[in-house]
């Protein structure tokens, strides 16, 4: 290798690097089997220093075997896992949990009841010397806003309360990543925002990693700095709230995060038109005729009382502050449309149905979102063969 050739490998940046700082979380090709069914397949994934990232998908998709395999709970079938840098999970090399600079919270929270919140906190820190183990319980009590409770029992608790307990107790140590597998679904629907708030708040104050497993679309969107969604062991999309909403890389990812109706499109010229008429220009596809499906989101999609219209409001949902209204197009086919909280269109009303200006739908082929026409999707090319 010449000098130059070598400094260039040498900067050459590392799927698992960000700017020097080690990723603290990387699984590069990780599958776990249990027999023979799949828990996660070829997984893929780095999770930078100090992003909160959201794990998302059905049940049985893999999330909490992603963060049993991350904590050391299970051992790959194959792959490398690295915490911080440090391989802790390869063909040879296993760390055990204890060593791996990892948190943990559970759902159950899993307190220790005959212990107080203070001797809870403090379990995890028994390599560090009493004075210290003090301090840092004290530290880590004072920043999920615990002190006054520091002599109390799990029992004494509300859920809300237990929840930052769990959540002290893992970040006490110090982790490189704090992995929250569904930890806020035993609370109730009251308390579930604010213990959300706090733990968000937390875990950013701490600069810790951290990685929330949810099933709550919501939740995952308005949490992570990144939101990964998964599907039968593999990730779908990985990628920031907005583009994840915005531009979903597959049929599954539009429908499963947040309501999507599809329907049968084409783009001719650059111009995207279904059922419902001209649905916007896709520019860049001045060549183009391709069949596609549109992806429409029911905030996109207009109504207008129009008796001239055959699209007919079928069914319609008060939702308190939005209105859900469901149309029934020529073709038997339904769309969905917010409408605000004053707007209710009865069952049986004629609607003109249009798209809201400015938005840019996705469009699939087959279950995957095209950002650019398909190879043999141009009139030009078309033309040009010679007629058969
Ligand atoms: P999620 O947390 O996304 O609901 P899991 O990671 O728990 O999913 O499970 C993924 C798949 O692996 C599921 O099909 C599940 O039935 C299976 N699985 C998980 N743990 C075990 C186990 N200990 N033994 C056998 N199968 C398991
Ligand atoms: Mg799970």
């Amino acid at each position: 290798m010449t000098i130059r050739a070598s400094i260039r490998a040498h900067r050459a940046p590392r799927p698992d690097h960000d700017g020097g700082a080690p990723a603290a979380l990387v699984f590069e090709g990780v599958t776990k089997h249990y027999g023979s069914a799949v828990g996660v397949e070829s997984l893929d994934l780095a999770i930078p220093a100090g992003e909160l990232v959201t794990l998302i998908g059905p049940s049985g998709c893999g999330k909490s075997t992603t963060l049993r395999l991350a904590a050391g709970l299970e051992r790959p079938n194959a792959g490398t896992i690295r915490v911080a840098g440090d391989v802790v999970a390869d063909r040879r090399r296993f760390v055990y949990p204890e060593q791996r600079r990892v948190g943990l919270v559970f759902q159950d929270y899993a307190l220790f009841p005959h212990m107080t919140v203070a001797g809870n906190v403090e379990f995890g820190l028994d390599r560090l010397g009493r004075g210290e183990r003090r301090a840092r319980t004290g530290e880590v009590l004072d920043l999920v806003r615990l002190s006054h409770l520091a002599d109390r029992y799990p029992h004494e608790l509300s859920g809300g309360e237990q929840q930052r307990v769990a959540l002290a107790r893992a970040l006490a140590p110090r982790p490189a990543v704090v992995l929250l597998d569904e930890p806020f679904s035993s609370l109730d629907e009251s308390l579930r925002a604010q213990v959300r708030r706090d733990t968000v708040a937390t875990l950013k104050e701490a600069g810790t990693t951290g990685v929330l497993v949810t099933h709550d679309q919501t939740e995952a969107l308005s949490v992570g700095t990144r939101v990964v969604v998964m599907r039968g062991g593999v990730i779908e999309q990985a990628d920031t709230p907005e583009k994840v909403f915005e531009q979903p890389a597959t049929r599954f990812v539009a429908s499963f995060m947040g309501d999507a109706d599809f329907l049968p499109a084409k783009v001719h010229r650059a111009l995207l038109t279904c059922e419902i008429g001209v649905v916007s220009t896709v520019p860049g596809w001045a060549d183009a005729d391709v069949d596609v499906d549109v992806v429409l989101r029911p905030h996109e999609v207009a109504l207008l009382p129009d008796p001239a219209s055959s699209a007919r409001v079928s069914a319609v949902e008060y939702h308190g502050a939005f209105v859900l209204h469901y149309v029934t197009l020529a073709s038997g086919r339904t769309l969905r449309s917010w409408q605000p909280h004053s707007v209710r269109h009865p069952v049986g009303t004629p609607v003109a149905v249009t798209v809201a200006p400015g938005t840019t739908p996705t469009l699939l082929l087959g279950d995957k979102a095209i950002t650019s026409p398909p190879p043999g999707s141009s009139l030009k090319q078309r033309s040009s063969e010679p007629a058969a």
